[in-house]
């Protein structure tokens, strides 16, 4: 299993680090072409506005919303989860409007306002045991269409949910040793490749 994580701009070898920790291949993915042939996608961290207009202005848009709608997994960690959001409030650059979600960007403060907290996942191995999640200027998911498979919350907010072949945390899962989060997504891809 290759997996592909966007290399624009954010947190690209913690994640390409997780894949590998995970048993699967993970590369980089600088160019537009780079998406052939990989069977999954991870759009890290970084900054949103940045983040889409890199996409944009380097012909991202059409070959990743073809490979999606071919069923492939793309996983979003917070800013990824902003570009695949379908809907995002207030001002905003570029986005894949992929996911069935509706996100508010810096939904617990700014850069000051970073943590981390225990929070309980549902769907990933062993549920039960608390995953240390770390949140840098992130967003929340606000509302959630009724395809969507709600993860983990903090309060009232949605920090982690499936929809499709779609993964989004609000979180950064590849800040932590616990792979569980990235297993959870690798299980996404394996599935898809074993379907017939
Ligand atoms: N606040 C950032 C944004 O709006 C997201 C921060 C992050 O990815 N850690 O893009």
């Amino acid at each position: 299993m290759v997996i592909g994580v966007l290399a624009l701009q954010g947190a690209v070898s913690e994640h390409l680090e997780m894949i590998e920790k995970c048993g699967a291949r993970g590369i980089g993915v600088k160019r537009a072409s780079g998406l052939t042939g990989i069977d999954g996608l991870i759009i890290p961290g970084g900054e949103s506005t940045t983040i889409g207009r890199l996409l944009e202005e380097y012909g991202f848009f059409p070959p990743i919303t073809e490979i999606s709608n071919s069923g492939v997994p793309i996983f979003g960690t917070c800013t990824g989860l902003i570009v695949l959001a379908k809907r995002v409030r207030g001002k905003h650059g570029p986005i894949l409007g992929l996911a069935d979600i509706e996100v508010e960007r810096n939904a617990f403060g700014r850069q000051v306002d970073s943590f981390e907290r225990d929070i309980i996942i549902s769907g990933i191995e062993s549920e039960n045991e608390p995953f240390r999640a770390v949140f840098i200027r992130a967003p929340v998911v606000l509302s959630a269409g009724p395809e969507v498979r709600v993860m983990a919350r903090i309060d009232e907010g949605i920090i982690m949910a499936r929809d499709r072949n779609y993964l989004v945390a609000a979180f950064h899962p590849e800040l932590t040793p616990d792979l569980r989060v990235h297993q959870y997504f690798l299980k996404m891809v394996r599935e898809r490749k074993e379907a017939p």
